[in-house]
C-alpha cells in the first residue's frame, strides 16, 4: 500500500523549520501532502493563496510533495486523500503536550490514522511562524528564517 502522508499546518508563512521536517519526513513516505488549514477562528497574517504558493515554490522540484488546502478536521482530509499517516513536528515540551492530545483524539476518531511526529533541528528548536511574522510587523529582515527560495513580502 502506497504511504500517504498529510502535513497540517497554518505555515503562515512557512519556515526552515517547516522546510526541514518536511524534508527529513520524505524518506519514510511515498508522498507528502502539506494540507494549509483556512481556521475561521484564526485570521492568518497571509492570504491563503500567498501561502499556498510559497509552498508550491519551495517543493516545486520534489515530484512527491503536494499542497493542498483545507478547512474541518484533519482525520477526514486524511480520509479524502487516503492518508493513513500525519505528520507533525515537535519542538518544545509545550509542543509535546498539545500535540499528543491532538494525536490521541485524532486515533479515537480515526484509528486507522498514525500520527508519526519527527523533532526539530537542533538549530530550528526556537524558530516558528510567529516569530518570523513579529519581526516583518515591525520592520525587520526575516530573510534568515524563511526557505532561501521564498522573497517575503508585505502580506497581501
Ligand atoms: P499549527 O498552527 O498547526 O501549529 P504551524 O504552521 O505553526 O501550524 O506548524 C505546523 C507543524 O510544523 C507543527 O507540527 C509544528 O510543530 C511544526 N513546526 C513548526 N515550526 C517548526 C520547527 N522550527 N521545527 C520543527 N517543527 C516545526
Amino acid at each position: 500500500m502506497k504511504k500517504v502522508a498529510v502535513f497540517p499546518g497554518s505555515f503562515d508563512p512557512i519556515t526552515k523549520g517547516h522546510e526541514s521536517v518536511i524534508k527529513r519526513a520524505l524518506p519514510l513516505f511515498d508522498e507528502l501532502i502539506v494540507a494549509v488549514g483556512q481556521n475561521a477562528e484564526k485570521k492568518s497574517f497571509f492570504s491563503l493563496d500567498q501561502r499556498m504558493s510559497w509552498l508550491q515554490k519551495v517543493f516545486t522540484d520534489i515530484p512527491n510533495v503536494k499542497v493542498v488546502q483545507y478547512s474541518g478536521l484533519t482525520v477526514e482530509l486524511c480520509r479524502k486523500l487516503g492518508a493513513n499517516y500525519l505528520l507533525r513536528g515537535l519542538r518544545t515540551s509545550a509542543d509535546f503536550e498539545f500535540e499528543r492530545s491532538i494525536a490521541q483524539i485524532n486515533k479515537k476518531l480515526s484509528p486507522e490514522i498514525e500520527t508519526i511526529f519527527i523533532l526539530t533541528a537542533p538549530e530550528y528548536a526556537s524558530l516558528n511562524s510567529s516569530i518570523v511574522r513579529d519581526i516583518l510587523r515591525h520592520g525587520g529582515d526575516a530573510t534568515q528564517f524563511v526557505p532561501d527560495s521564498i522573497e517575503l513580502n508585505s502580506p497581501s
